[in-house]
């Protein structure tokens, strides 16, 4: 199946922060793989501005040589990449400073959708906005993206809505998830909403709980001294897993549209209930010893901090207190260094009522299995009975659709997130970004949940690399009667 390309119009999109890691690794990426599936018009173009020195030559350099460290090799087509490049503008710019504003506004043209890309510190939001405004280069209709973290706590992310409220109204503003940006995260929502044969199963009467999973694989690598500050709660469970709560417990939204979705989101979110103590498991990985190997350092020594109290992984359970989810618990996990890298939302099913094959058969509840990575896609594991002439034994089977397999051109075709959301800030849709309302309805959740075990001076438990995370964390569910899926690469 070919995927549809609608070119969007032409735009100028203007990188703050053009330099740095994310620009190179996602945002250039990502660009240039809609620009080589014909998806920016002729008259795109792409201006960085960062405070390094460099003129226009410089920075095609640099980008040209991130597509090659970035962008898989059956992607890379010379003519294509050197036509990319040639859209590529850089202009010195220091956020804090005057200088540099008039080249910029002398690059912008009229006519076009302006957008600008904040892939710089939350704490540089501020200057931006106010420059963009004062050097009146952005206007009425401009965009801006601004990346994550919005904020580490209410009070924060109040203020940093505060200072973009002061020169951008809500329509303008963008706030990157990339997680709602995964095409299975999205096809969750046809799933749900374009077929009938979930939604009537889509409550507390069938459902026995919800499980959702991102497991990593490294640790926290050279972003220690960000991370030490801030933990999985804040990285990972505030806005990535929060979100993906929030599509599979949302009430239908009356269209497809971005605050008719965004309004169910923040009904669950409102929804949820306050976490206790005995709900939580924090852990933080031990050291590697060398086994023949390498070894690796712990947590607390990738952080450079002895005394961190910082989890790198967590475990908890989330109750939404409406009427369809009523008595079926959420259960969320997130952790570096575990066994394997995969994203994972399963619905675990309630068991059938009766089983008429007898007590000996094994009857094992349905699951829909969503994967967000490594190869989206869902599974769906339904009972029936074992090949043979054995009689009538029971086994399940996955009913598989790997989206590559079904859906990709030639089986690889799926848009990266990144690639996806920035086109819709062209398309000027929101429905995949985060409201503000949402974020701050998200903090207001998290933070008694970080200020209960700060005051409590809870230490998180060890774990080992490679493991599932802490020991407790499966009593969470086993004190329950239920089980953690298996982490699986
Ligand atoms: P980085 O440190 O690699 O790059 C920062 C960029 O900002 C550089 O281009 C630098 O020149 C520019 N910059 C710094 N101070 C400036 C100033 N005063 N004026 C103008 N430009 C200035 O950071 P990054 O990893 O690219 O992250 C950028 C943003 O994206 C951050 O908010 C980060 O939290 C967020 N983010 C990054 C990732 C990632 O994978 N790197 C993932 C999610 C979110």
């Amino acid at each position: 199946m070919v995927a549809r390309v609608i070119p969007v119009d032409p735009f100028d999109l203007v990188i703050f922060g053009g330099t740095g890691d994310l620009a190179k690794r996602k945002i250039l990426p990502g660009l240039y793989r809609r620009f080589l599936a014909g998806q920016m018009p002729p008259e795109a173009r792409i201006i960085a501005a960062a405070r390094s020195e460099m003129d226009d030559a410089g920075y095609r350099a640099l980008a040209g040589a991130s597509l090659a460290e970035f962008v898989s090799k059956s992607k890379q087509d010379e003519k294509a990449i050197g036509e990319f490049l040639e859209r590529l503008h850089y202009v010195t710019i220091d956020a804090t400073g005057e200088g540099g504003w008039k080249a910029l506004k002398g690059l912008m043209r009229k006519g076009v959708v302006r957008a600008f890309y904040f892939s710089v510190a939350p704490s540089l939001f501020g200057d931006l906005a106010e420059r963009l405004h004062s050097h009146g280069i952005a206007d009425g209709e401009s965009r801006i993206v601004v990346e994550k973290p919005f904020g580490r706590d209410l009070a924060s992310a109040r203020a940093l809505n505060a200072v973009l409220a002061e020169h951008f109204n809500e329509e303008q503003i963008y706030r990157i998830d990339h997680y709602l940006g995964k095409e299975t995260v999205q096809n969750l929502m046809a799933v749900r909403f374009a077929n009938v044969l979930f939604e009537p199963l889509w409550n507390a009467q069938y459902v026995d709980h919800v499980q959702i999973t991102v497991a990593e694989t490294v640790g926290v690598g050279g972003r220690g001294a960000y991370y030490d500050k801030s933990g999985a709660m804040r990285d990972m469970i505030q806005n990535h897993l929060m979100q993906l709560l929030c599509l599979i417990a949302m009430e239908p939204p009356y269209h497809f549209e971005p605050n008719a979705v965004r309004d169910e989101k923040l009904k669950v979110i409102r929804a949820l209930e306050p976490v206790p103590a005995e709900d939580i498991v924090r852990g933080q990985y031990r050291a590697k010893p060398a086994n023949g190997g390498a070894a690796e350092p712990s947590y607390a020594e990738d952080v450079d901090n002895p005394q961190s109290r910082t989890e790198s992984y967590i475990a908890l359970k989330a109750r939404v207190a409406n009427w369809r989810w009523q008595g079926t618990p959420f259960y969320l996990r997130t952790g570096k260094k575990l066994r394997a890298r995969t994203s994972e939302i399963a619905i675990v099913f309630k068991e059938a009522p009766h089983s008429i094959f007898g007590e000996e058969e094994s009857w094992r509840a349905n699951i829909l299995a969503i994967r967000l990575q490594p190869n989206e896609g869902m599974n769906l594991s339904v009972m029936i009975k074992e090949p043979g002439p054995g009689g009538m034994r029971l086994t399940d089977v996955p009913l598989d659709m790997s989206f590559a397999d079904a859906l990709g051109e030639d089986g690889m075709d799926i848009p990266d997130a990144y690639e996806r959301l920035i086109m819709d800030v062209i398309r000027g849709n929101q429905t995949l970004f985060m409201r503000g309302d949402e974020v701050e309805a998200a903090w207001a959740w998290t933070d008694p949940i970080i200020e209960g075990w700060e005051s409590r001076g809870d230490r998180p438990k060890g774990y080992d690399p490679g493991s599932s995370g802490p020991e407790d964390a499966l009593m969470l569910l086993h004190r329950d009667g239920r089980r953690w899926r298996e982490i699986r690469g």
